[in-house]
């Protein structure tokens, strides 16, 4: 590998006599170098652990590293070279095939650079997320003659702001989502193309007495009463399509579809009779401060109000719940 990068000597033969002599050892070292530039080449992309890949312009494997030939399509490299991805059904279905086939197409089209991020059904039969870099190839008159590509596997990456982000949207002590969330959230399931089958529900929940009970029994003990809540609010919500965030404090917003009111109202008293079980007089008459909760709940017929003023409704209701009492539910049908 020492003479890897040395170029051809630009010495010419100087004599009729030995012409051929010469141009044979010249020929030689072209040879030698060209050799070791390939095997450089080759062991070059085979070290490299990321799948890489040329192909010419029908879509045709010219050449891939072990990588490509391992991690993705799962059998050997020579069967993958002067085939296309068509012709390798048992390794990558036809569907695939012709999305990453109209992918390349495009790149023809627009030749130059490419990259995407694509999810990949690999020869181990897991699923990685790889960014694809792609660049077209184009011979000595400037004719696109195929591309080069290389897939970074940034699976752990996806993995890891996956993380970031679902416990940058969860409150940490009880695992709801949090308020962030339900900033984003709330418009969106208020908006007039959602679910129209069944009706929505919003209600706000507070913990009644939370302070004196905090005063009373330390911080600490309030913090699984929180957490209890929540957990009580979870059992109740469990669709797909429900969702509970921790407002604040102890204050938490429920959003979930029901077949009518009366179905809802019954879901929102169950919560509430659940807290009372574990947190009421009845069932502890040594609690010096009973924790039970109120709430103001709103089935919203209506999909033509804005956020801000469901918002608004729902919080007067629950005003009006602590009003009449605690332990209860005021609701309204907008
Ligand atoms: P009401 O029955 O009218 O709702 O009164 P309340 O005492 O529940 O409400 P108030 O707003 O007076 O007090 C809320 C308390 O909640 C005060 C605050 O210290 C407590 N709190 C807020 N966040 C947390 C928390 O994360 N952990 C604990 N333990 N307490 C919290
Ligand atoms: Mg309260
Ligand atoms: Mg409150």
């Amino acid at each position: 590998m020492k003479n890897l990068f040395k170029q051809p000597t630009d010495r010419l033969p100087n004599s009729e006599n030995n012409a051929f002599s010469e141009f044979d050892s010249e020929f030689d070292t072209i040879k030698r170098q060209f050799f070791e530039s390939s095997q450089f080449l080759k062991i070059l992309l085979d070290t490299i652990p990321s799948p890489i890949f040329y192909k010419d312009t029908n879509g045709v494997y010219q050449n891939c590293n072990d990588a490509f030939a391992d991690m993705i399509l799962g059998i050997h490299k020579e069967k993958i070279i002067n085939k296309s991805l068509l012709d390798l059904p048992d390794e990558i279905p036809r569907e695939l095939a012709e999305i990453y086939m109209q992918a390349d197409q495009k790149l023809f089209d627009n030749p130059g650079k490419q990259e995407y991020k694509a999810i990949v059904s690999c020869a181990d039969g897991k699923q990685r997320t790889f960014m694809f870099y792609k660049s077209t190839v184009e011979n000595e008159a400037g004719v696109v003659i195929g591309l080069v590509g290389i897939m970074l596997d940034i699976s752990q990456l996806e993995e890891k702001h996956q993380h970031l982000e679902l416990l940058s949207l969860t409150d940490a002590l009880t695992g709801l989502f949090n308020r962030r969330k339900f900033d984003s959230v709330f418009p969106q399931i208020l908006l007039p193309s959602q679910n129209k089958q069944t009706l929505l529900n919003f209600a706000i929940i507070d913990i009644d007495n939370f302070k004196a009970y905090n005063d009373q029994y330390g911080h600490d003990q309030g913090d699984l009463v929180l957490k209890a809540t929540a957990k009580i609010i979870q059992t109740h919500l469990k669709r797909s399509s429900d969702y509970a965030f921790r407002l604040g404090g102890e204050e938490f917003g429920i959003l979930f579809y029901s077949n009518n009111e009366t179905d809802a109202l019954r879901l929102a008293h169950q919560i509430r009779e659940d807290i009372e079980q574990l947190y009421g007089k009845t069932h502890n008459p040594g609690l010096a401060t009973v924790i039970t909760i109120s709430m103001g709940l709103l089935s919203l017929v209506s999909h033509n109000n804005e956020p801000e003023y469901i918002y608004r409704e729902a919080d007067k209701l629950l005003y009006q719940a602590k009003s009449a009492g605690k332990n209860t539910i005021f609701r309204k049908i907008l």
